[in-house]
């Protein structure tokens, strides 16, 4: 199927069985228990994730155990730049069988690397999965800092969990206390700029693309978009890691709201990249 979510073959609502996976991950721990999942039974051998350092600032490690990836788990709203560690997980590592995860752009990036792979040649055949998450923009590490400290006022050393969703940017902190939200409009001066021309929301060309939006709280909403992806999808409920529940084609939160959203990006973004155009500015994507 076709349609402003790309090309993909089926859609499923799940989420991980792992209630340490549910309870660490951002949503319903996709990303995390396909990850676990491909480590520990062979599929993977190693995993690019984006953990945090100091000040909760987003940094791509390469993850082999459960505890890697698990320490790694939940989203950044921040860049992580996850494809400047692939040449290293093949080279230094010798990892044959690469898990990677990333934003749409990154997606394009790591699938526009494997058709040229001029500078990747011996790393192209390596990568055994891309996940792709949803994405409706990024913000700059510093811009996310301002936010953080200046409208939630929280200090950033202190953050454990951010999180976006009606409506607002929650922002938890790491002694438990309740989350304290940032409404959407404050955010959006703080975006990243090149995010305007992005025309990407689901991860388009992932082998399989996860987001929140369509599924119920705690659940995720599963593009799955080729073969590999169904393979690896089907050996993961067929072990029991995902539990999963029929879409909901009809309701408001349901998938017409992904797709809504979908347009919605690429239909206000299309109108920058013409207006960029017009103005002789770059359209950097
Ligand atoms: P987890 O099991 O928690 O795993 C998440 C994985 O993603 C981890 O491996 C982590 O290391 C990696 N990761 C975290 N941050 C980044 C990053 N910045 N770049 C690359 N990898 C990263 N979902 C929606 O439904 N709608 C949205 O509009 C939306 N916008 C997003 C914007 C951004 C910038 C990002 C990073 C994510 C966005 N998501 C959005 C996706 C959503 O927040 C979750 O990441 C997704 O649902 C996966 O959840 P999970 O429980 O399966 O992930
Ligand atoms: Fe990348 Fe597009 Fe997301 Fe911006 S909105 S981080 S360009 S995928």
């Amino acid at each position: 199927m076709t349609n402003t979510l790309g090309e993909y073959t089926s859609i499923i609502v799940a989420r991980s069985t792992d209630k340490e996976i549910l309870e660490k991950s951002q949503d319903g721990g996709i990303v995390t228990a396909a990850y676990i999942y491909g480590l520990e039974n062979g599929l993977l051998d190693g995993v690019v994730v984006a953990d945090t350092e100091k000040g909760f600032k987003p940094v791509p490690k390469i993850a082999r155990t459960r505890a890697e990836v698990l320490s790694a788990c939940g989203t950044k709203y921040s860049l992580s730049p996850n494809m400047s560690v692939v040449k290293d997980a093949v080279k230094e590592y010798a990892l044959e069988k690469l898990g990677f995860v990333g934003t749409p752009c990154q997606v394009i990036a790591m699938k526009k690397m494997m058709q040229y792979p001029v500078a990747f040649r011996q790393t192209t055949g390596n990568i055994s999965l891309i996940v792709g998450i949803f994405c409706m923009e990024n913000f700059p590490y510093n811009a996310m800092k301002t936010l953080i400290e200046q409208y939630a006022r929280v200090n950033i050393n202190d953050v454990v969990k951010t999180d976006i969703g009606k409506g607002k940017l929650f922002v938890y902190k790491k002694d438990g206390s309740d989350p304290i939200a940032i409404p959407i409009k404050e955010t959006i001066p703080f975006e990243q700029k090149s995010c305007h021309v992005c025309m990407d929301y689901t991860s388009e060309f992932a082998d399989f693309s996860t987001g929140s939006v369509g599924s119920p709280d705690g659940w995720s909403t599963v593009l799955i978009r080729n073969k590999r992806g169904k393979d690896f999808i089907d050996k993961m409920i067929a072990a029991g890691k995902l539990e999963t529940q029929a879409p909901d084609f009809e309701g408001k939160i349901g998938i017409p709201l992904l797709e809504k959203l979908s347009t919605d990006k690429k239909t206000k973004n299309a109108k920058e990249i013409e207006h960029r155009i017009e103005m002789g500015l770059p359209v950097p994507y």
